[in-house]
Protein backbone atom coordinates (compact mmCIF):
# COMPACT_ATOMS: atom_id res chain seq x y z
CA UNK A 1 0.00 0.00 0.00
CA UNK A 2 1.48 3.76 -0.98
CA UNK A 3 -1.75 5.67 0.34
CA UNK A 4 -3.84 5.87 3.22
CA UNK A 5 -7.05 7.72 3.86
CA UNK A 6 -8.06 8.37 7.53
CA UNK A 7 -10.86 9.74 9.40
CA UNK A 8 -9.91 12.13 11.80
CA UNK A 9 -12.70 12.73 14.32
CA UNK A 10 -13.02 15.85 16.54
CA UNK A 11 -13.57 15.85 20.02
CA UNK A 12 -15.12 17.31 23.00
CA UNK A 13 -14.92 17.79 26.54
CA UNK A 14 -17.78 16.46 28.67
CA UNK A 15 -15.92 17.22 31.78
CA UNK A 16 -12.41 19.48 32.05
CA UNK A 17 -10.74 19.76 35.76
CA UNK A 18 -8.21 22.05 36.30
CA UNK A 19 -6.36 20.55 39.70
CA UNK A 20 -3.00 22.23 40.27
CA UNK A 21 0.92 23.28 38.99
CA UNK A 22 2.96 19.68 37.78
CA UNK A 23 6.53 19.61 38.69
CA UNK A 24 7.02 20.02 34.89
CA UNK A 25 5.46 23.05 34.68
CA UNK A 26 2.36 21.73 33.14
CA UNK A 27 -1.62 21.86 34.44
CA UNK A 28 -2.40 18.52 36.01
CA UNK A 29 -5.76 17.85 34.54
CA UNK A 30 -8.68 15.44 35.07
CA UNK A 31 -10.71 15.36 31.96
CA UNK A 32 -13.61 13.17 30.21
CA UNK A 33 -13.05 13.23 26.26
CA UNK A 34 -15.54 12.27 23.81
CA UNK A 35 -14.91 11.47 20.05
CA UNK A 36 -17.90 13.01 17.68
CA UNK A 37 -19.00 12.50 14.19
CA UNK A 38 -17.75 15.66 12.86
CA UNK A 39 -14.11 14.55 11.61
CA UNK A 40 -11.43 16.11 9.08
CA UNK A 41 -9.92 13.66 6.27
CA UNK A 42 -6.50 12.41 6.24
CA UNK A 43 -4.34 11.22 3.69
CA UNK A 44 -1.06 10.08 3.86
CA UNK A 45 1.25 9.01 0.91
CA UNK A 46 5.05 8.26 0.62
CA UNK A 47 6.70 10.11 -2.32
CA UNK A 48 9.64 9.99 -4.22
CA UNK A 49 11.30 12.78 -2.46
CA UNK A 50 12.41 12.76 1.03
CA UNK A 51 10.39 15.34 2.37
CA UNK A 52 7.50 15.76 4.39
CA UNK A 53 4.97 18.16 2.54
CA UNK A 54 1.52 19.12 3.85
CA UNK A 55 -1.46 20.26 2.12
CA UNK A 56 -4.73 21.83 3.47
CA UNK A 57 -7.83 22.92 1.99
CA UNK A 58 -8.54 25.60 4.79
CA UNK A 59 -6.18 29.06 4.69
CA UNK A 60 -5.87 29.96 8.10
CA UNK A 61 -4.46 26.35 8.83
CA UNK A 62 -0.30 26.10 8.36
CA UNK A 63 1.71 24.09 6.22
CA UNK A 64 4.69 24.28 7.43
CA UNK A 65 6.69 22.59 10.66
CA UNK A 66 4.55 24.71 12.89
CA UNK A 67 1.34 22.30 11.49
CA UNK A 68 0.69 19.73 14.34
CA UNK A 69 0.75 16.87 11.50
CA UNK A 70 3.87 18.07 10.51
CA UNK A 71 5.56 17.38 14.00
CA UNK A 72 3.82 14.13 13.82
CA UNK A 73 5.67 13.16 10.30
CA UNK A 74 8.71 14.62 11.59
CA UNK A 75 8.51 12.44 14.94
CA UNK A 76 7.76 9.58 12.95
CA UNK A 77 11.40 10.33 10.51
CA UNK A 78 13.12 11.04 13.86
CA UNK A 79 12.46 7.80 15.61
CA UNK A 80 11.92 5.57 12.54
CA UNK A 81 15.12 6.75 10.23
CA UNK A 82 15.64 3.05 8.48
CA UNK A 83 11.94 3.12 7.66
CA UNK A 84 11.37 6.87 6.19
CA UNK A 85 15.34 5.68 4.17
CA UNK A 86 13.53 2.90 2.77
CA UNK A 87 10.03 4.56 2.06
CA UNK A 88 11.15 7.96 1.33
CA UNK A 89 8.99 11.30 2.04
CA UNK A 90 5.43 11.79 2.93
CA UNK A 91 2.84 13.82 1.39
CA UNK A 92 0.03 14.78 3.64
CA UNK A 93 -3.46 16.23 2.74
CA UNK A 94 -5.79 17.55 5.29
CA UNK A 95 -9.40 18.00 4.52
CA UNK A 96 -10.51 20.28 7.03
CA UNK A 97 -13.84 20.08 8.21
CA UNK A 98 -13.22 20.78 12.15
CA UNK A 99 -13.28 24.26 12.80
CA UNK A 100 -9.99 25.55 13.46
CA UNK A 101 -8.99 26.65 17.19
CA UNK A 102 -12.07 25.91 18.18
CA UNK A 103 -11.47 23.46 21.55
CA UNK A 104 -12.37 20.42 19.73
CA UNK A 105 -8.86 18.74 19.27
CA UNK A 106 -8.61 19.81 15.41
CA UNK A 107 -4.79 19.71 14.97
CA UNK A 108 -4.37 16.79 17.70
CA UNK A 109 -6.60 14.52 15.29
CA UNK A 110 -4.68 15.25 12.15
CA UNK A 111 -1.59 14.42 13.76
CA UNK A 112 -2.71 11.17 15.77
CA UNK A 113 -4.19 10.28 11.80
CA UNK A 114 -0.54 10.89 10.86
CA UNK A 115 0.93 8.25 13.49
CA UNK A 116 -1.42 6.09 12.47
CA UNK A 117 -1.01 6.55 8.12
CA UNK A 118 2.55 6.08 8.53
CA UNK A 119 2.57 3.47 11.02
CA UNK A 120 0.70 1.69 8.33
CA UNK A 121 2.51 3.00 5.00
CA UNK A 122 5.83 2.03 6.98
CA UNK A 123 4.15 -1.45 8.27
CA UNK A 124 5.77 -0.58 11.69
CA UNK A 125 3.72 -2.65 13.36
CA UNK A 126 3.37 -0.31 16.32
CA UNK A 127 1.36 -0.89 19.21
CA UNK A 128 -2.09 1.17 20.27
CA UNK A 129 -0.18 2.04 23.45
CA UNK A 130 3.44 2.55 21.48
CA UNK A 131 1.42 5.15 19.20
CA UNK A 132 -0.49 6.75 22.21
CA UNK A 133 3.22 6.86 23.82
CA UNK A 134 4.45 8.82 20.29
CA UNK A 135 1.55 10.90 20.51
CA UNK A 136 1.82 12.57 24.13
CA UNK A 137 5.22 14.20 22.92
CA UNK A 138 3.49 16.11 20.59
CA UNK A 139 0.31 17.03 22.06
CA UNK A 140 -1.97 16.28 25.51
CA UNK A 141 -4.79 15.65 23.69
CA UNK A 142 -2.81 13.20 20.95
CA UNK A 143 -3.13 10.10 22.78
CA UNK A 144 -7.07 9.98 23.25
CA UNK A 145 -6.89 10.89 19.57
CA UNK A 146 -6.04 7.45 18.40
CA UNK A 147 -8.37 5.25 20.21
CA UNK A 148 -11.24 8.00 20.66
CA UNK A 149 -14.81 7.27 21.63
CA UNK A 150 -15.09 7.99 25.83
CA UNK A 151 -11.72 8.57 27.52
CA UNK A 152 -10.62 10.03 31.40
CA UNK A 153 -7.40 11.83 31.24
CA UNK A 154 -5.39 12.64 33.56
CA UNK A 155 -1.77 13.71 33.91
CA UNK A 156 -1.31 16.70 31.41
CA UNK A 157 -4.51 14.41 29.33
CA UNK A 158 -2.36 11.77 28.14
CA UNK A 159 -2.84 9.30 30.65
CA UNK A 160 -5.94 7.05 29.55
CA UNK A 161 -8.51 4.89 30.93
CA UNK A 162 -11.28 4.22 28.82
CA UNK A 163 -15.02 4.19 29.50
CA UNK A 164 -17.66 2.01 28.31
CA UNK A 165 -19.55 3.54 25.44
CA UNK A 166 -22.03 5.71 25.48
CA UNK A 167 -25.82 4.86 23.77
CA UNK A 168 -25.42 7.71 20.95
CA UNK A 169 -25.99 11.54 21.61
CA UNK A 170 -26.77 13.86 19.44
CA UNK A 171 -25.13 17.19 19.28
CA UNK A 172 -25.02 20.46 18.35
CA UNK A 173 -22.04 22.46 17.97
CA UNK A 174 -22.14 26.32 17.98
CA UNK A 175 -18.71 28.23 17.04
CA UNK A 176 -18.18 31.96 15.97
CA UNK A 177 -15.97 31.18 12.46
CA UNK A 178 -14.06 34.34 12.80
CA UNK A 179 -13.56 34.07 17.03
CA UNK A 180 -10.81 32.15 17.97
CA UNK A 181 -9.60 31.23 21.23
CA UNK A 182 -6.08 30.12 21.74
CA UNK A 183 -5.62 27.33 24.07
CA UNK A 184 -2.75 28.50 25.59
CA UNK A 185 -3.92 31.88 26.40
CA UNK A 186 -7.11 29.98 28.49
CA UNK A 187 -4.19 28.29 30.57
CA UNK A 188 -2.14 30.81 31.32
CA UNK A 189 -5.60 33.41 32.33
CA UNK A 190 -6.76 30.47 34.51
CA UNK A 191 -3.25 30.20 36.58
CA UNK A 192 -3.37 34.28 36.97
CA UNK A 193 -6.43 34.27 38.61
CA UNK A 194 -7.02 30.60 40.04
CA UNK A 195 -2.95 29.45 41.31
CA UNK A 196 -3.68 30.24 44.47
CA UNK A 197 -6.32 27.61 45.19
CA UNK A 198 -3.83 24.88 42.67
CA UNK A 199 -2.57 21.97 44.41
CA UNK A 200 1.41 21.44 44.17
CA UNK A 201 2.22 18.45 45.52
CA UNK A 202 3.08 15.44 43.85
CA UNK A 203 0.82 12.83 45.99
CA UNK A 204 -2.16 15.13 46.42
CA UNK A 205 -2.07 16.02 42.37
CA UNK A 206 -2.17 12.15 41.56
CA UNK A 207 -5.23 11.91 44.26
CA UNK A 208 -7.22 14.62 43.50
CA UNK A 209 -6.74 13.61 39.62
CA UNK A 210 -7.78 9.82 40.81
CA UNK A 211 -10.72 10.95 42.38
CA UNK A 212 -12.22 11.69 38.78
CA UNK A 213 -13.31 7.99 38.33
CA UNK A 214 -15.65 8.50 41.81
CA UNK A 215 -17.81 11.87 40.18
CA UNK A 216 -21.17 11.62 39.54
CA UNK A 217 -20.76 11.73 35.63
CA UNK A 218 -18.46 8.54 35.49
CA UNK A 219 -21.39 7.03 37.92
CA UNK A 220 -23.63 8.31 34.73
CA UNK A 221 -21.62 7.57 32.11
CA UNK A 222 -21.38 4.26 33.79
CA UNK A 223 -25.25 3.93 33.99
CA UNK A 224 -25.71 4.88 30.23
CA UNK A 225 -27.75 7.85 31.90
CA UNK A 226 -27.56 10.46 29.09
CA UNK A 227 -30.16 13.17 31.53
CA UNK A 228 -27.46 12.87 34.05
CA UNK A 229 -24.55 12.81 32.18
CA UNK A 230 -25.81 16.28 30.61
CA UNK A 231 -26.48 17.40 33.50
CA UNK A 232 -22.96 16.79 35.57
CA UNK A 233 -21.25 18.63 32.42
CA UNK A 234 -18.14 21.00 33.98
CA UNK A 235 -15.63 22.93 32.43
CA UNK A 236 -12.78 24.90 34.79
CA UNK A 237 -12.13 27.22 32.07
CA UNK A 238 -15.34 28.94 31.02
CA UNK A 239 -14.87 30.41 34.33
CA UNK A 240 -11.90 32.63 31.97
CA UNK A 241 -13.50 32.54 28.37
CA UNK A 242 -16.87 33.52 29.42
CA UNK A 243 -16.42 36.63 30.97
CA UNK A 244 -13.73 37.79 27.99
CA UNK A 245 -15.92 36.09 25.23
CA UNK A 246 -19.25 37.99 25.61
CA UNK A 247 -20.46 35.95 22.46
CA UNK A 248 -19.80 32.59 23.97
CA UNK A 249 -21.79 33.28 27.10
CA UNK A 250 -24.77 34.13 24.71
CA UNK A 251 -24.63 30.75 23.09
CA UNK A 252 -24.38 28.76 26.31
CA UNK A 253 -27.72 30.94 27.43
CA UNK A 254 -29.10 30.66 24.33
CA UNK A 255 -28.94 26.61 23.87
CA UNK A 256 -29.83 26.03 27.95
CA UNK A 257 -33.25 27.93 27.29
CA UNK A 258 -34.43 25.93 24.64
CA UNK A 259 -36.79 22.76 24.73
CA UNK A 260 -35.18 19.29 24.64
CA UNK A 261 -31.53 20.49 25.74
CA UNK A 262 -30.40 17.85 27.87
CA UNK A 263 -27.27 20.04 29.01
CA UNK A 264 -24.50 22.60 27.15
CA UNK A 265 -21.20 23.42 27.81
CA UNK A 266 -18.23 24.59 26.02
CA UNK A 267 -15.65 22.36 24.90
CA UNK A 268 -11.93 22.53 25.78
CA UNK A 269 -10.76 25.60 25.49
CA UNK A 270 -13.36 27.10 23.36
CA UNK A 271 -15.30 28.89 22.07
CA UNK A 272 -17.36 26.37 20.35
CA UNK A 273 -20.46 25.73 22.62
CA UNK A 274 -22.21 22.02 22.24
CA UNK A 275 -25.50 21.04 23.89
CA UNK A 276 -26.97 17.38 24.22
CA UNK A 277 -29.89 15.86 23.07
CA UNK A 278 -31.54 12.36 22.86
CA UNK A 279 -32.91 12.55 19.13
CA UNK A 280 -31.12 13.36 15.69
CA UNK A 281 -34.65 15.38 15.39
CA UNK A 282 -34.53 17.16 18.73
CA UNK A 283 -31.02 18.57 17.71
CA UNK A 284 -31.97 19.29 14.36
CA UNK A 285 -34.67 21.13 15.32
CA UNK A 286 -32.71 23.41 17.92
CA UNK A 287 -30.24 24.04 15.46
CA UNK A 288 -32.92 26.00 13.39
CA UNK A 289 -34.24 27.91 16.48
CA UNK A 290 -30.70 29.09 17.28
CA UNK A 291 -29.91 30.46 13.91
CA UNK A 292 -33.80 32.30 14.59
CA UNK A 293 -32.49 33.34 17.95
CA UNK A 294 -29.22 34.66 16.87
CA UNK A 295 -29.32 36.48 13.34
CA UNK A 296 -25.51 36.38 12.67
CA UNK A 297 -24.00 35.06 10.15
CA UNK A 298 -20.58 34.37 11.40
CA UNK A 299 -22.35 31.59 13.66
CA UNK A 300 -21.59 28.49 12.45
CA UNK A 301 -23.55 25.34 13.52
CA UNK A 302 -23.23 21.59 13.48
CA UNK A 303 -25.63 18.81 14.00
CA UNK A 304 -23.72 15.72 15.04
CA UNK A 305 -23.27 12.58 17.31
CA UNK A 306 -20.74 10.85 19.89
CA UNK A 307 -19.19 7.84 17.94
CA UNK A 308 -17.09 4.80 19.86
CA UNK A 309 -14.05 5.20 17.43
CA UNK A 310 -11.20 7.23 17.38
CA UNK A 311 -8.87 7.24 14.07
CA UNK A 312 -10.02 5.04 11.61
CA UNK A 313 -8.40 3.85 7.62
CA UNK A 314 -11.33 4.97 5.42
CA UNK A 315 -9.44 3.35 2.20
CA UNK A 316 -5.95 2.31 0.60
CA UNK A 317 -4.54 1.99 -2.51
P1 LIG B 1 -7.43 21.64 21.38
O1 LIG B 1 -8.88 21.34 21.60
O2 LIG B 1 -6.56 20.37 21.27
O3 LIG B 1 -6.86 22.66 22.28
P2 LIG B 1 -8.18 23.36 19.23
O4 LIG B 1 -9.33 22.66 18.55
O5 LIG B 1 -8.54 24.42 20.20
O6 LIG B 1 -7.29 22.25 19.91
P3 LIG B 1 -6.72 23.53 16.77
O7 LIG B 1 -7.83 23.45 15.79
O8 LIG B 1 -5.89 22.32 16.96
O9 LIG B 1 -7.26 24.02 18.19
O10 LIG B 1 -5.84 24.78 16.33
C1 LIG B 1 -4.99 25.47 17.21
C2 LIG B 1 -3.94 26.23 16.38
O11 LIG B 1 -3.03 25.27 15.86
C3 LIG B 1 -4.53 26.96 15.20
O12 LIG B 1 -4.40 28.33 15.42
C4 LIG B 1 -3.73 26.51 13.98
O13 LIG B 1 -3.08 27.58 13.33
C5 LIG B 1 -2.67 25.58 14.52
N1 LIG B 1 -2.60 24.29 13.82
C6 LIG B 1 -1.48 23.58 13.61
N2 LIG B 1 -1.74 22.43 12.97
C7 LIG B 1 -3.05 22.38 12.77
C8 LIG B 1 -3.91 21.42 12.15
N3 LIG B 1 -3.44 20.29 11.59
N4 LIG B 1 -5.23 21.67 12.16
C9 LIG B 1 -5.71 22.80 12.74
N5 LIG B 1 -4.94 23.75 13.30
C10 LIG B 1 -3.62 23.55 13.34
Amino acid sequence: MRSYSLIAPAKINLYLEIIGDRPDGYHELAMILQSIGLADQIGVRSSSTDNIRVRCNHPQVPTDKSNLAYRAAELMVRQFPQAFAKYGGVEITVNKQIPVAAGLAGGSTNAAAVLVGIDLLWKLGLTQSELEELAGTLGSDVPFCIAGGTAIATGRGEQLSLLPNLDTMYIVLAKYRSLEVSTAWAYKTYRQQFSHSYIRDSDSLVARANAVHSKAIVKAILDKDAGEIAQKLHNDLERVVLSVYPQVLQLREVFANQEGVLGTMMSGSGPTVFALFKSQQQAEQVKLQVREAILDEDLELFVTRTITHGIQVASSV
